[in-house]
């Protein structure tokens, strides 16, 4: 008999995710929900790979970290990889542990492979979760969905070395590292300019590719990008060449002030080169507002020529264009997705967050009072994490709304609350009543979470996938 029949017989209360039942090594597989919990079920030989407790023929398993391990071993699609520059890959972040099946559901038939365990230094001090938890939930994950085209791991927005290698020692297979603290610092010796007139001044690919420069320009891009090229080299020859495998490593410049022209990125991946450093894909700053939780702000025509202008140097260097902020940015995904024909990273991060809050304004208004009473009263603090607009005068206040009123805070017209629960969640989730609360609503409503989920992902999909 299979192990899923076996398990139905014997525990017929038991919700077995069936796309997860694979073969290994004398032995089945499968994921299972029993009494609220998430259990692996392992038959036959492949048992001893596994820590649990024996129902006869049936080792049931918790879902730890040991077990995540050797989990990897045995499936090796649920380990992460790097993904590399010619695959169109979708980034998602998941920072309550909920999100990622319905990710990869979302996935399928879009061309899109899958960022799944995603998160900043800042994302993970706020959830007070590791790089390894949230590899941990992306492997049980792809391991329930059957998901084997594979998923990476990016330790998002870095920016110090000793960041980088934190995220590289948990198991990292992407890496983005964010100039941002590093941008406008001057070089601190005496930099080699000798290599100018060949590289810029006089430079064949530089003007097939229609770019100018000149000593005043090449002056300044040296003044703005030098600490911050320092910095990826320093990234790339103490953690990523030495880490031995193969990592996908972004550089990031968005978040700044200053638009990334067209010879800053050439300039960029040039003086990389130079030194033995290659992208995976660069995520410049585009013109208009990406701001959190909300579509687009600014000029779809200058957009779509800059992204050009962007994508024809990253198909010249063999990079990817990476797009930053991009949840709900629906009126950008087919202007992005035609100019790079597709080969490109898009990133995504809180959106899954802002989902659960909306099924929790559907489902719980009294928690979902009190989560927007402790967001308006952290707005300051989060104000000075995120850069965004949120006015909170044009928020309605909670007790002038009733119960089913509450759900339509969460449309997207309504900008400045959106973005209040984007930016507050750390706040919110650590306040231990509110977390408390939060995870019993999340255990309770996880299908209803799932659907919703999968319906907005597959929003996004259906704009941006093929
Ligand atoms: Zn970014």
């Amino acid at each position: 008999m299979g192990l899923a029949r076996e398990i139905e017989k014997r525990w017929p209360d038991a919700q077995i995710y069936q796309s997860s039942l694979a073969e290994a090594e004398g032995g089945e597989a499968l994921l299972l929900r029993l009494r609220g919990k998430g259990l692996l079920a392992v038959s036959g030989r492949l048992r001893v790979q596994f820590e649990g407790e024996d129902r006869e023929t049936i080792r049931l398993c918790p879902t730890s970290r040991a077990n995540r391990l050797a989990l990897n071993r045995a499936f090796p699609y649920t380990a992460p990889k790097a993904l590399g520059s010619k695959a169109a890959t979708f980034g998602f972040g998941d920072r309550l542990g909920y999100a990622n099946p319905m990710q990869l559901a979302s996935l399928e038939g879009t061309g899109f492979l899958p960022v799944l365990a995603q998160q900043s230094m800042r994302e993970l001090s706020l959830m007070g979760r590791s790089y390894g938890q949230v590899i941990d939930t992306a492997s049980w994950a792809a391991f329930r969905q059957g998901w084997k085209l594979g998923f990476a791991a990016d330790g998002d927005h870095l920016k110090t070395l000793d960041e980088v290698q934190a995220a590289l020692d948990a198991g990292c297979t992407m890496i983005t590292l964010d100039c941002s603290l590093a941008l406008g610092t001057p070089p601190d010796d005496e930099p080699d300019r000798g290599h100018w007139p060949e590289d810029y001044l006089q430079s064949k690919a530089a003007k097939e590719l229609d770019l100018n420069f000149d000593d005043a320009l090449l002056w300044q891009l040296e003044q703005t990008y030098s600490g911050a090229l320092k910095l990826a080299r320093d990234v790339a020859q103490k953690a990523i060449h030495p880490a031995g495998r193969e990592i996908d490593f972004e550089l990031s410049v968005d978040e700044t002030e200053d638009v990334t022209s067209a010879q800053a990125h050439f300039y960029i991946i040039h003086e990389l080169r130079r030194s033995g450093v290659e992208l995976c894909s660069l995520a410049p700053r585009f013109v208009g507002e990406f701001q959190k939780a909300v579509d687009y702000m600014g000029d779809l025509r200058e957009l779509r020529a800059q992204m050009r202008a962007h994508a024809r140097l990253a198909d010249h260097f063999g990079h990817k264009l990476s797009l930053h902020s991009a949840s709900e940015k629906f009126s950008v995904f087919s202007i992005f997705a035609e100019e790079t024909k597709g080969r490109c990273h898009v990133k995504t991060s809180g959106t899954s967050w802002l989902e659960a809050v909306e099924c929790i304004a559907k489902v719980s208004p009294c928690l979902f009072r009190d989560m927007f009473s402790k967001a308006l009263a952290s707005l300051n603090q989060a104000k000075q994490l995120y850069a965004v607009q949120c006015a909170p005068d044009r928020i309605p206040a909670p007790d002038k709304l009733n119960d089913s009123e509450l759900p339509t805070l969460m449309e997207l017209a309504q900008s400045d609350f959106r973005q209040l629960m984007h930016i507050t969640y750390g706040f919110i989730l650590a306040d231990e009543d509110l977390n408390e609360r939060i995870c019993t609503f999340m255990e309770e409503h996880r299908s209803l979470y799932e659907a919703e989920a999968l319906d907005l992902y597959r929003r996004h999909m259906a704009v941006i996938g093929r």
